[in-house]
């Protein structure tokens, strides 16, 4: 109903349009997240990758999480600003970080993970359904 979505990096060397809605949004506070949030959670949309139409370059670095899952962020190596994320366990999805798409207002977390990793003055909506690091992962459908 809401979509598309639109995202565009500060400096607009990076724009996508997005066709779908996410499956979920979330906000993340592992370690990795802070630094790429400037010391808060990200916040993240997972959409369907083939529903992202991204235009420009991005720059990524890449990790090997404690799950073993291999993961990548992507970001725009002029201004800096965090753009996506995809993790080697969900193949066909990725994320993009809420602050690089343009009406965030209609993209509410409802999770909120990885917060015992948080900093003691995080704070964290209780009306969160929060979990202390990795959800479960749901079964492969
Ligand atoms: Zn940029
Ligand atoms: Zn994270």
């Amino acid at each position: 109903m809401s979509a598309p979505h639109n995202g565009r990096c500060n400096c607009g060397a990076v724009t996508a349009t997005v066709s779908g809605e996410p499956l979920w949004v979330r906000q993340c506070w592992c370690r990795q997240c802070q630094k790429s949030a400037a010391g808060s959670a990200t916040t993240n949309a997972l959409f369907m990758t083939d529903a992202i139409a991204m235009d420009g370059e991005l720059s990524w670095f890449c990790y090997t999480a404690a799950s073993g899952n291999t993961i990548e962020q992507g970001f725009c190596g002029k201004c800096g600003t965090a753009i996506m994320g995809r993790n080697s366990s969900r193949p066909k999805a990725c994320v993009l970080r809420v602050g690089f798409l343009e009406e965030s207002d209609r993209l509410a977390p409802t999770s909120a993970i990885w917060i015992e990793d948080a900093p003691e003055w995080a704070v964290i909506d209780p009306r969160l359904e929060q979990f202390p690091r990795q959800p479960p992962v749901p079964p492969k459908s």
